[in-house]
Protein backbone atom coordinates (compact mmCIF):
# COMPACT_ATOMS: atom_id res chain seq x y z
CA UNK A 1 0.00 0.00 0.00
CA UNK A 2 1.30 3.46 -0.27
CA UNK A 3 0.17 7.07 0.89
CA UNK A 4 1.65 10.34 1.21
CA UNK A 5 1.96 10.69 4.87
CA UNK A 6 1.68 7.55 6.88
CA UNK A 7 0.62 8.20 10.77
CA UNK A 8 0.50 5.96 13.63
CA UNK A 9 -1.79 6.40 16.05
CA UNK A 10 -5.71 7.47 15.85
CA UNK A 11 -5.57 9.99 19.21
CA UNK A 12 -6.42 13.53 18.84
CA UNK A 13 -2.36 14.34 17.52
CA UNK A 14 -3.24 11.58 14.82
CA UNK A 15 -6.76 12.44 14.23
CA UNK A 16 -5.95 16.31 13.87
CA UNK A 17 -3.29 15.70 11.34
CA UNK A 18 -5.35 13.97 9.36
CA UNK A 19 -8.57 16.25 8.93
CA UNK A 20 -5.87 18.97 8.25
CA UNK A 21 -4.04 16.65 5.47
CA UNK A 22 -7.47 16.03 4.12
CA UNK A 23 -8.77 19.61 3.72
CA UNK A 24 -4.99 19.83 1.63
CA UNK A 25 -5.90 16.85 -0.26
CA UNK A 26 -2.31 15.25 1.08
CA UNK A 27 -3.49 11.13 1.36
CA UNK A 28 -2.61 10.20 4.70
CA UNK A 29 -3.79 6.64 6.26
CA UNK A 30 -4.04 6.39 10.09
CA UNK A 31 -2.64 3.10 11.88
CA UNK A 32 -4.34 2.67 15.46
CA UNK A 33 -3.51 -0.73 17.19
CA UNK A 34 -6.47 -0.49 19.45
CA UNK A 35 -10.04 -1.11 18.91
CA UNK A 36 -12.14 2.02 17.41
CA UNK A 37 -14.91 1.38 20.36
CA UNK A 38 -12.05 1.52 23.14
CA UNK A 39 -9.96 4.64 21.39
CA UNK A 40 -13.64 6.14 21.60
CA UNK A 41 -14.30 5.73 25.12
CA UNK A 42 -11.29 6.84 26.88
CA UNK A 43 -11.65 8.86 29.56
CA UNK A 44 -8.81 11.19 29.57
CA UNK A 45 -8.15 15.24 29.01
CA UNK A 46 -11.25 17.48 28.67
CA UNK A 47 -10.43 21.13 28.91
CA UNK A 48 -9.54 22.57 25.60
CA UNK A 49 -8.30 26.25 24.55
CA UNK A 50 -9.43 28.37 22.44
CA UNK A 51 -6.85 27.54 19.75
CA UNK A 52 -8.13 24.03 19.40
CA UNK A 53 -12.24 25.24 19.77
CA UNK A 54 -11.25 27.58 16.98
CA UNK A 55 -9.16 24.53 15.04
CA UNK A 56 -12.25 22.09 15.33
CA UNK A 57 -14.85 24.99 13.84
CA UNK A 58 -12.47 25.16 10.38
CA UNK A 59 -12.40 21.32 9.71
CA UNK A 60 -15.96 21.22 10.64
CA UNK A 61 -15.87 19.32 13.58
CA UNK A 62 -17.14 22.01 16.30
CA UNK A 63 -20.89 21.29 15.58
CA UNK A 64 -21.98 18.81 18.80
CA UNK A 65 -18.90 20.64 20.42
CA UNK A 66 -20.55 24.33 20.15
CA UNK A 67 -24.12 22.05 21.08
CA UNK A 68 -22.54 20.83 23.98
CA UNK A 69 -19.20 22.12 25.46
CA UNK A 70 -19.38 24.51 28.23
CA UNK A 71 -17.28 27.61 28.25
CA UNK A 72 -15.70 28.81 30.90
CA UNK A 73 -14.53 32.30 31.34
CA UNK A 74 -12.31 31.95 34.54
CA UNK A 75 -11.33 29.41 37.58
CA UNK A 76 -11.11 29.60 40.83
CA UNK A 77 -8.08 28.88 43.29
CA UNK A 78 -9.09 27.68 46.78
CA UNK A 79 -7.40 27.53 50.00
CA UNK A 80 -9.53 26.83 53.46
CA UNK A 81 -11.13 30.33 54.57
CA UNK A 82 -10.69 32.01 50.89
CA UNK A 83 -11.54 31.52 47.27
CA UNK A 84 -9.92 33.37 44.69
CA UNK A 85 -11.40 33.90 41.06
CA UNK A 86 -9.51 34.51 38.23
CA UNK A 87 -11.41 35.94 35.04
CA UNK A 88 -9.45 34.78 31.84
CA UNK A 89 -11.67 36.46 30.17
CA UNK A 90 -11.77 39.73 31.50
CA UNK A 91 -8.08 39.56 31.41
CA UNK A 92 -7.08 37.50 27.80
CA UNK A 93 -10.56 37.91 25.82
CA UNK A 94 -10.40 34.52 25.39
CA UNK A 95 -12.37 31.44 26.40
CA UNK A 96 -11.85 27.60 27.45
CA UNK A 97 -14.34 24.76 26.57
CA UNK A 98 -15.32 21.80 28.72
CA UNK A 99 -15.84 18.74 26.45
CA UNK A 100 -13.94 15.34 26.54
CA UNK A 101 -11.25 14.07 24.76
CA UNK A 102 -13.45 11.11 24.10
CA UNK A 103 -15.86 13.43 22.28
CA UNK A 104 -13.47 15.04 20.24
CA UNK A 105 -11.64 11.82 19.20
CA UNK A 106 -15.63 10.32 18.04
CA UNK A 107 -15.97 13.54 16.54
CA UNK A 108 -12.83 13.33 14.52
CA UNK A 109 -12.57 9.86 13.44
CA UNK A 110 -16.54 9.84 12.33
CA UNK A 111 -15.71 13.17 10.18
CA UNK A 112 -12.36 11.31 8.74
CA UNK A 113 -14.09 8.12 8.03
CA UNK A 114 -16.89 9.80 6.41
CA UNK A 115 -14.92 11.75 4.40
CA UNK A 116 -13.40 9.07 2.84
CA UNK A 117 -10.33 9.13 5.15
CA UNK A 118 -8.75 5.80 6.23
CA UNK A 119 -7.86 4.47 9.72
CA UNK A 120 -6.91 0.57 10.03
CA UNK A 121 -7.83 -0.34 13.79
CA UNK A 122 -6.24 -3.18 15.45
CA UNK A 123 -3.19 -3.22 13.86
CA UNK A 124 -0.40 -4.60 15.53
CA UNK A 125 3.43 -4.89 15.47
CA UNK A 126 3.53 -1.58 14.16
CA UNK A 127 7.44 -0.43 12.96
CA UNK A 128 8.85 2.59 11.07
CA UNK A 129 11.57 2.02 8.63
CA UNK A 130 14.06 3.98 6.06
CA UNK A 131 12.81 7.31 7.38
CA UNK A 132 16.06 8.87 7.09
CA UNK A 133 15.61 7.96 3.57
CA UNK A 134 13.20 9.87 0.89
CA UNK A 135 11.34 6.25 1.01
CA UNK A 136 10.11 5.86 4.95
CA UNK A 137 8.02 2.67 5.19
CA UNK A 138 6.04 1.34 8.00
CA UNK A 139 5.09 -2.35 8.55
CA UNK A 140 2.43 -4.01 10.59
CA UNK A 141 0.08 -6.76 10.97
CA UNK A 142 -3.57 -7.37 10.46
CA UNK A 143 -4.99 -10.67 12.03
CA UNK A 144 -1.06 -12.28 12.03
CA UNK A 145 -0.60 -11.17 8.45
CA UNK A 146 2.02 -9.01 7.34
CA UNK A 147 1.62 -5.62 5.72
CA UNK A 148 4.03 -2.53 4.38
CA UNK A 149 2.77 1.20 3.81
CA UNK A 150 5.41 3.09 2.14
CA UNK A 151 4.99 6.32 2.11
CA UNK A 152 6.77 10.15 2.32
CA UNK A 153 6.71 10.99 5.72
CA UNK A 154 5.57 9.14 8.65
CA UNK A 155 4.05 11.16 11.72
CA UNK A 156 4.85 9.33 15.13
CA UNK A 157 1.40 10.28 17.00
CA UNK A 158 1.42 7.15 19.47
CA UNK A 159 1.51 8.82 22.80
CA UNK A 160 4.44 8.58 25.41
CA UNK A 161 4.52 4.67 25.35
CA UNK A 162 4.18 4.24 21.39
CA UNK A 163 6.89 2.79 19.11
CA UNK A 164 8.04 5.31 16.75
CA UNK A 165 10.44 6.85 19.26
CA UNK A 166 11.85 4.41 19.87
CA UNK A 167 12.58 3.87 16.81
CA UNK A 168 14.78 7.09 16.21
CA UNK A 169 18.82 6.23 16.50
CA UNK A 170 20.02 6.00 19.80
CA UNK A 171 22.21 9.62 20.37
CA UNK A 172 19.74 11.63 18.45
CA UNK A 173 17.11 12.82 20.67
CA UNK A 174 18.21 14.50 24.30
CA UNK A 175 15.14 13.47 26.58
CA UNK A 176 14.05 15.57 29.19
CA UNK A 177 12.31 13.67 32.54
CA UNK A 178 10.70 14.15 35.88
CA UNK A 179 8.34 12.07 38.11
CA UNK A 180 6.45 14.02 40.88
CA UNK A 181 6.53 12.00 44.15
CA UNK A 182 3.03 12.14 43.74
CA UNK A 183 -0.15 11.10 41.59
CA UNK A 184 -3.75 12.35 40.94
CA UNK A 185 -6.50 9.93 41.71
CA UNK A 186 -9.55 11.02 39.30
CA UNK A 187 -12.93 9.84 39.20
CA UNK A 188 -15.75 10.27 36.86
CA UNK A 189 -19.05 10.82 38.58
CA UNK A 190 -22.78 10.70 37.87
CA UNK A 191 -23.30 14.29 39.63
CA UNK A 192 -24.18 17.27 38.63
CA UNK A 193 -21.18 19.99 39.22
CA UNK A 194 -21.72 21.86 42.30
CA UNK A 195 -19.86 24.85 40.91
CA UNK A 196 -20.12 26.74 37.20
CA UNK A 197 -16.00 26.59 36.74
CA UNK A 198 -13.34 24.53 37.72
CA UNK A 199 -11.78 24.91 41.25
CA UNK A 200 -7.77 24.20 41.95
CA UNK A 201 -7.58 23.79 45.29
CA UNK A 202 -4.64 24.10 47.82
CA UNK A 203 -5.15 22.39 51.53
CA UNK A 204 -2.60 20.77 53.73
CA UNK A 205 -3.88 16.97 52.79
CA UNK A 206 -2.91 18.20 49.42
CA UNK A 207 -3.89 19.11 46.17
CA UNK A 208 -7.54 18.49 44.85
CA UNK A 209 -9.63 19.97 42.10
CA UNK A 210 -13.32 19.86 41.11
CA UNK A 211 -13.96 19.79 36.88
CA UNK A 212 -17.00 18.46 35.03
CA UNK A 213 -17.53 16.89 32.24
CA UNK A 214 -20.97 18.28 31.14
CA UNK A 215 -24.02 19.60 33.46
CA UNK A 216 -24.64 15.85 34.81
CA UNK A 217 -20.77 14.54 35.11
CA UNK A 218 -18.43 15.58 37.24
CA UNK A 219 -14.61 15.29 37.36
CA UNK A 220 -12.58 15.20 40.50
CA UNK A 221 -9.31 14.56 41.73
CA UNK A 222 -7.47 14.43 45.05
CA UNK A 223 -3.17 14.07 45.09
CA UNK A 224 -2.34 10.38 46.46
CA UNK A 225 0.97 9.75 47.08
CA UNK A 226 3.33 8.45 43.90
CA UNK A 227 2.58 4.11 43.56
CA UNK A 228 -1.28 4.88 46.06
CA UNK A 229 -2.81 1.42 45.95
CA UNK A 230 -6.03 2.31 44.36
CA UNK A 231 -7.90 -0.46 46.21
CA UNK A 232 -7.13 1.47 49.55
CA UNK A 233 -9.68 4.22 48.32
CA UNK A 234 -13.27 3.30 48.71
CA UNK A 235 -16.00 5.52 47.10
CA UNK A 236 -16.71 6.83 50.67
CA UNK A 237 -12.90 7.82 51.40
CA UNK A 238 -12.52 9.99 48.01
CA UNK A 239 -15.58 11.32 48.31
CA UNK A 240 -14.71 12.30 52.41
CA UNK A 241 -11.08 13.43 50.95
CA UNK A 242 -12.76 15.12 48.09
CA UNK A 243 -15.37 17.08 50.78
CA UNK A 244 -12.16 18.00 53.05
CA UNK A 245 -9.89 19.32 50.89
CA UNK A 246 -13.04 21.52 48.25
CA UNK A 247 -15.71 22.23 50.65
CA UNK A 248 -16.74 25.65 52.28
CA UNK A 249 -18.65 26.49 55.21
CA UNK A 250 -21.63 26.64 53.46
CA UNK A 251 -21.46 24.35 50.15
CA UNK A 252 -20.33 20.71 49.60
CA UNK A 253 -19.22 18.78 46.26
CA UNK A 254 -22.01 17.19 44.87
CA UNK A 255 -21.82 13.48 44.95
CA UNK A 256 -22.96 10.56 43.18
CA UNK A 257 -22.40 7.38 41.61
CA UNK A 258 -19.02 7.01 40.75
CA UNK A 259 -18.40 5.52 36.97
CA UNK A 260 -14.75 5.42 36.37
CA UNK A 261 -11.63 5.81 38.95
CA UNK A 262 -7.83 5.82 38.24
CA UNK A 263 -4.96 6.93 39.22
CA UNK A 264 -2.67 9.48 36.96
CA UNK A 265 1.57 9.70 37.47
CA UNK A 266 2.67 13.26 37.68
CA UNK A 267 5.50 13.26 34.91
CA UNK A 268 6.95 15.64 32.68
CA UNK A 269 8.89 14.26 29.45
CA UNK A 270 9.82 16.15 26.30
CA UNK A 271 12.18 14.67 23.73
CA UNK A 272 14.17 17.06 21.42
CA UNK A 273 14.29 17.28 18.44
CA UNK A 274 11.26 15.81 17.76
CA UNK A 275 11.87 15.03 14.31
CA UNK A 276 14.93 12.92 12.64
CA UNK A 277 14.66 12.48 8.66
CA UNK A 278 11.08 12.06 7.65
CA UNK A 279 10.03 10.56 11.03
CA UNK A 280 8.07 13.17 13.01
CA UNK A 281 7.17 12.67 16.93
CA UNK A 282 3.87 14.67 17.74
CA UNK A 283 1.62 15.13 20.98
CA UNK A 284 2.32 12.27 23.71
CA UNK A 285 4.94 10.65 22.01
CA UNK A 286 7.39 13.59 22.41
CA UNK A 287 6.14 15.38 25.38
CA UNK A 288 4.33 14.97 28.48
CA UNK A 289 3.23 17.97 30.88
CA UNK A 290 1.43 17.52 34.61
CA UNK A 291 -2.15 17.59 33.81
CA UNK A 292 -2.10 20.59 36.80
CA UNK A 293 -1.99 22.98 33.46
CA UNK A 294 -4.83 20.95 31.37
CA UNK A 295 -2.04 21.24 28.18
CA UNK A 296 -1.60 17.62 26.91
CA UNK A 297 -4.89 17.55 24.80
CA UNK A 298 -3.66 21.41 23.31
CA UNK A 299 -0.26 20.36 22.66
CA UNK A 300 -1.30 17.45 20.38
CA UNK A 301 -3.70 19.42 18.49
CA UNK A 302 -0.97 22.05 17.77
CA UNK A 303 2.07 20.00 16.62
CA UNK A 304 -0.61 18.54 14.31
CA UNK A 305 -1.37 21.84 13.03
CA UNK A 306 2.27 22.61 12.86
CA UNK A 307 3.10 19.63 10.59
CA UNK A 308 0.33 20.10 8.45
CA UNK A 309 1.41 23.46 7.54
CA UNK A 310 4.90 22.34 6.64
CA UNK A 311 3.85 19.43 4.79
CA UNK A 312 1.48 21.84 3.00
CA UNK A 313 4.16 23.68 2.27
CA UNK A 314 6.28 20.86 0.96
CA UNK A 315 3.56 19.46 -1.50
CA UNK A 316 2.34 22.72 -2.73
CA UNK A 317 5.90 24.84 -3.12
CA UNK A 318 8.50 21.94 -2.91
CA UNK A 319 9.58 23.29 0.24
CA UNK A 320 11.31 21.94 2.83
CA UNK A 321 11.83 25.02 5.48
CA UNK A 322 8.73 24.47 7.51
CA UNK A 323 9.68 20.73 7.92
CA UNK A 324 13.39 21.38 9.05
CA UNK A 325 11.82 23.51 11.21
CA UNK A 326 8.61 21.76 12.74
CA UNK A 327 10.88 20.71 15.62
CA UNK A 328 12.00 24.07 16.63
CA UNK A 329 8.35 26.07 16.29
CA UNK A 330 6.85 23.21 18.09
CA UNK A 331 8.75 23.03 20.75
CA UNK A 332 8.62 26.78 21.52
CA UNK A 333 4.78 26.05 22.17
CA UNK A 334 5.84 22.74 24.24
CA UNK A 335 8.48 24.40 26.46
CA UNK A 336 5.78 27.11 27.50
CA UNK A 337 3.46 24.90 28.61
CA UNK A 338 6.04 23.10 30.51
CA UNK A 339 6.63 25.89 31.87
CA UNK A 340 2.91 26.83 33.02
CA UNK A 341 2.32 23.39 34.11
CA UNK A 342 5.18 23.18 36.29
CA UNK A 343 4.25 26.30 38.35
CA UNK A 344 0.85 25.03 38.42
CA UNK A 345 1.87 21.92 39.95
CA UNK A 346 4.07 23.78 42.09
CA UNK A 347 2.08 26.50 43.31
CA UNK A 348 -1.07 23.76 44.55
CA UNK A 349 0.18 20.69 45.07
CA UNK A 350 2.29 19.46 48.78
CA UNK A 351 5.63 18.75 46.95
CA UNK A 352 6.90 17.08 50.27
CA UNK A 353 9.35 20.26 51.36
CA UNK A 354 8.27 21.16 54.53
CA UNK A 355 6.07 24.22 56.36
CA UNK A 356 8.26 26.79 54.35
CA UNK A 357 7.65 25.72 50.92
CA UNK A 358 3.91 25.48 51.53
CA UNK A 359 4.35 29.38 53.10
CA UNK A 360 5.74 30.51 49.75
CA UNK A 361 2.83 28.66 48.04
CA UNK A 362 0.16 30.68 49.57
CA UNK A 363 2.43 34.05 50.02
CA UNK A 364 2.06 33.35 45.98
CA UNK A 365 -1.73 32.61 45.73
CA UNK A 366 -2.03 35.97 47.53
CA UNK A 367 -0.13 37.84 45.62
CA UNK A 368 -2.87 36.59 42.60
CA UNK A 369 -5.08 38.15 44.46
CA UNK A 370 -3.67 41.24 44.71
CA UNK A 371 -2.10 41.78 41.55
CA UNK A 372 -4.28 42.24 38.10
CA UNK A 373 -0.48 41.46 36.29
CA UNK A 374 0.02 37.91 38.02
CA UNK A 375 -3.47 36.92 37.77
CA UNK A 376 -3.14 38.22 34.11
CA UNK A 377 0.46 35.66 33.32
CA UNK A 378 -2.35 33.09 35.03
CA UNK A 379 -4.86 33.65 32.54
CA UNK A 380 -3.23 33.82 29.43
CA UNK A 381 -1.36 31.09 30.15
CA UNK A 382 -4.19 28.83 31.38
CA UNK A 383 -6.32 30.25 28.15
CA UNK A 384 -3.08 29.00 25.76
CA UNK A 385 -1.39 31.48 23.54
CA UNK A 386 -2.51 32.58 20.13
CA UNK A 387 -1.55 30.12 17.27
CA UNK A 388 0.32 32.84 15.73
CA UNK A 389 2.51 33.79 18.17
CA UNK A 390 4.15 29.76 17.72
CA UNK A 391 6.52 31.72 14.80
C1 LIG B 1 -5.80 10.26 32.95
C2 LIG B 1 -5.36 11.38 32.05
C3 LIG B 1 -5.92 12.64 32.23
C4 LIG B 1 -5.54 13.69 31.41
N1 LIG B 1 -6.12 14.93 31.58
C5 LIG B 1 -5.78 15.93 30.74
C6 LIG B 1 -6.44 17.22 30.82
O1 LIG B 1 -7.28 17.47 31.68
N2 LIG B 1 -6.12 18.17 29.89
C7 LIG B 1 -5.19 17.92 28.91
O2 LIG B 1 -4.97 18.80 28.05
N3 LIG B 1 -4.56 16.74 28.82
C8 LIG B 1 -4.84 15.75 29.70
N4 LIG B 1 -4.25 14.53 29.56
C9 LIG B 1 -3.29 14.36 28.49
C10 LIG B 1 -3.97 14.10 27.17
O3 LIG B 1 -4.97 13.10 27.32
C11 LIG B 1 -2.91 13.68 26.17
O4 LIG B 1 -1.93 14.70 26.13
C12 LIG B 1 -3.47 13.44 24.78
O5 LIG B 1 -4.19 12.23 24.76
C13 LIG B 1 -2.34 13.38 23.75
O6 LIG B 1 -2.85 13.00 22.51
P1 LIG B 1 -1.96 12.15 21.51
O7 LIG B 1 -2.77 12.00 20.29
O8 LIG B 1 -0.60 12.73 21.43
O9 LIG B 1 -1.74 10.75 22.25
P2 LIG B 1 -2.81 9.63 22.66
O10 LIG B 1 -4.11 10.23 22.99
O11 LIG B 1 -2.12 8.79 23.68
O12 LIG B 1 -3.01 8.80 21.33
C14 LIG B 1 -2.04 7.90 20.86
C15 LIG B 1 -2.73 6.84 20.04
O13 LIG B 1 -1.75 5.96 19.51
C16 LIG B 1 -2.17 4.62 19.71
N5 LIG B 1 -0.98 3.79 19.75
C17 LIG B 1 -0.11 3.64 20.76
N6 LIG B 1 0.87 2.78 20.42
C18 LIG B 1 0.61 2.38 19.16
C19 LIG B 1 1.25 1.48 18.28
N7 LIG B 1 2.34 0.83 18.63
N8 LIG B 1 0.70 1.29 17.07
C20 LIG B 1 -0.40 1.97 16.69
N9 LIG B 1 -1.07 2.81 17.50
C21 LIG B 1 -0.56 3.02 18.73
C22 LIG B 1 -2.94 4.68 21.02
O14 LIG B 1 -3.83 3.58 21.17
C23 LIG B 1 -3.67 5.99 20.89
O15 LIG B 1 -4.92 5.87 20.26
C24 LIG B 1 -4.58 13.47 30.39
C25 LIG B 1 -4.01 12.20 30.22
C26 LIG B 1 -4.38 11.16 31.04
C27 LIG B 1 -3.74 9.80 30.87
Amino acid sequence: MRTQVGIVGAGPAGLTLALLLRREAIEAVVLENRTREYVEHRVRAGLLEQNTVDLMHELGVGERLARQGLQHDGIYLRRPGRTLHIPITDLTGRHVTIYAQQEVVRDMSAALLEGGGTIHYEVADVAPHDFDSDRPRITYSVDGNGEELCCDFIAGCDGFHGVCREFVPPGVLTEHEYTYPFGWLGILAQASPATDELIYAWHEHGFALYSMRSPKVSRLYVQVPQDEDLNLWSDDRIWEELQRRLATDDWRVNEGQIIDKGITPMRTFVCEPMQYGNLFLLGDAAHIVPPTGAKGLNLAVNDARLLAAALRRWYQAGSRSGLERFSETALRRVWRAQDFSNYMTQLLHDLGRGPFDRKLQLARLDYLGRSTAAATSLAENYAGLPAQDDF
